[in-house]
C-alpha cells in the first residue's frame, strides 16, 4: 500500500470512528425542523437561513394552516406571507423566495415538490444544500451531504478536510462515509455543533471525540 493509500485508509477509519461515536451519543439525531410533507420542509428550510430551527418551528404552523399547498402559497399576497414569517429575519427576501419557489413548483411540477437534485436546484431560491435537506429528509434519498455552518466547522476541526467551501467540503466527506449514512451524518454533526463543538468556545472537556480530534483543547 502506498503512503497515499495508507493515509486515505486512516482517514476513512477516523471518519467511521467519529460516525460510530456520534451515533451512540445522539441516537435521536434527526431534522429539527417540523414538517409533514416535502413542501413544508422546503418552506421551513428556506426560512431557516440565518435563523434558528426553533424560531422557524414557531411560525410555520400558522403559515401551513393558512397556505396549505404550493398553488395557495404562489397566489398569496406577499404582505400576508411577510406577516407570517417576519420574526425569522430577512422576511422580504424569504417571501420572494417562497413565492417564486411555490410558483415554479405549481407550474413545472403540478404542485408537487420534485425529488431529483437537478429539478430541485432549478427552483428559485433552492441551492444544493437545501436540495440535499429535502432529498435526505423528505424523500429518504442520500444524494449528498448537507454542509451548513456546523458541518463545515466540525469537518475542519475533526481533520476530515481542510476545505472551507461547502461544495468542496461535501465532495471531501462523501467518499469517507457510507452513502446510507450521509443524511444522518449531517444531523449528527449539527447536533454536536449546536451542543458541544460550538463555534466560539468548543466544550472539548465534555466531547466524546476529544481523544481523536486534532483540534481538541484538552
Ligand atoms: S474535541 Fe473540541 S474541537 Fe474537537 S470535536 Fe470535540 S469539541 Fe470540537
Amino acid at each position: 500500500m502506498s503512503t497515499r493509500e495508507k493515509r486515505g485508509a486512516a482517514l476513512k477509519a477516523h471518519a467511521l470512528e467519529i460516525l460510530g461515536r456520534l451515533k451512540s451519543e445522539y441516537p435521536d439525531a434527526d431534522c429539527e425542523l417540523n414538517f409533514e410533507n416535502p413542501l413544508q420542509l422546503l418552506i421551513a428550510t428556506i426560512l431557516s437561513a440565518q435563523c434558528t430551527d426553533k424560531r422557524v418551528n414557531l411560525v410555520t404552523p400558522d403559515l401551513f394552516r393558512a397556505l396549505p399547498d404550493a398553488p395557495a402559497l404562489a397566489a398569496a399576497d406577499p404582505e400576508k406571507v411577510e406577516d407570517f414569517i417576519r420574526t425569522t429575519g430577512f422576511f422580504r427576501n424569504k417571501t420572494k423566495s417562497l413565492l417564486g419557489m411555490a410558483a415554479a413548483v405549481t407550474e413545472r411540477h403540478g404542485g408537487n415538490v420534485p425529488s431529483t437534485m437537478e429539478e430541485l436546484v432549478a427552483l428559485p431560491g433552492v441551492g444544493r444544500k437545501t436540495a440535499n435537506v429535502i432529498l435526505g429528509n423528505a424523500f429518504g434519498m442520500n444524494e449528498g451531504v448537507v454542509v451548513d455552518t456546523h458541518v463545515g466547522r466540525l469537518s475542519v476541526r475533526l481533520g476530515l478536510t481542510s476545505e472551507t467551501d461547502p461544495v468542496k467540503v461535501e465532495t471531501a466527506l462523501m467518499p469517507l462515509f457510507p452513502r446510507d449514512a450521509w443524511a444522518l451524518l449531517s444531523h449528527l454533526l449539527i447536533f454536536h455543533g449546536r451542543r458541544i463543538c460550538i463555534a466560539r468556545n468548543p466544550k472539548c472537556a465534555d466531547c466524546v471525540l476529544n481523544d481523536i480530534c486534532p483540534s481538541s483543547r484538552v
